[in-house]
């Protein structure tokens, strides 16, 4: 199977979310049949729709040739070993990993929705995408990170110098 490209976001606001998105990077890298092939800066940001301290989040690229299902199983694994609870619906969670595009493919399942259904909306995927695959990347049905940066202008979030 030729791999595909796909794109990773995380997220973090319990404990030291910078630290646990740094680490949760080291455990994409060791997930089977994939490599990563490049890593956003981190970026703080407020909460939207989410309760509690400040996220960080990240886009991670990969080549993989696992399906979009097992790579959903995959990032649900990780989120598992970092212990993530889920008492309620965007309570705040220790880590948050969310399959955003699986080449340029459109998956809508139950378990499944791709293009991830929120990311347009989303500073903290959208300028951390745009660094990893330029602000030309068209978001299947909403058009291209260019054009919609301008609509989420409004969210804080700052660029880490480093990740
Ligand atoms: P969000 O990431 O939007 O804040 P959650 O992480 O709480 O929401 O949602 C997790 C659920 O979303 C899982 O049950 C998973 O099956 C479903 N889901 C649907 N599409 C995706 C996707 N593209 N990436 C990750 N989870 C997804
Ligand atoms: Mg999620």
């Amino acid at each position: 199977m030729v791999p595909l490209l796909a794109y990773v976001g995380l997220g973090a606001n319990l404990g030291d979310p910078a630290d646990t998105v740094r680490t949760a990077i080291e455990a994409l890298a060791r997930m089977p049949a994939s490599r990563v092939e490049a890593v956003s800066a981190l970026y703080r940001s407020a909460p939207i729709d989410a309760e509690g301290p400040e996220f960080v989040n990240a886009v991670v690229a990969l080549h993989t040739t696992l399906s979009a299902y097992e790579l959903l199983a995959q990032l649900q694994a990780i989120e598992a070993e970092f212990g993530r609870e889920r008492p309620y619906q965007n309570a705040p969670r220790t880590l948050d990993l969310d399959l955003l595009l699986y080449g340029d493919r459109e998956i809508a399942s139950d378990d499944l929705t791709v293009p991830h259904p929120r990311m347009h909306q989303r500073a903290f995927v959208l300028r951390p995408l745009a660094e990893l695959a330029g602000d030309g990347l068209v978001i299947g049905g909403h058009g291209s990170i260019a054009s919609l940066l301008p609509l989420v202008a409004a969210q804080p979030i700052t660029r880490l110098e480093t990740a």
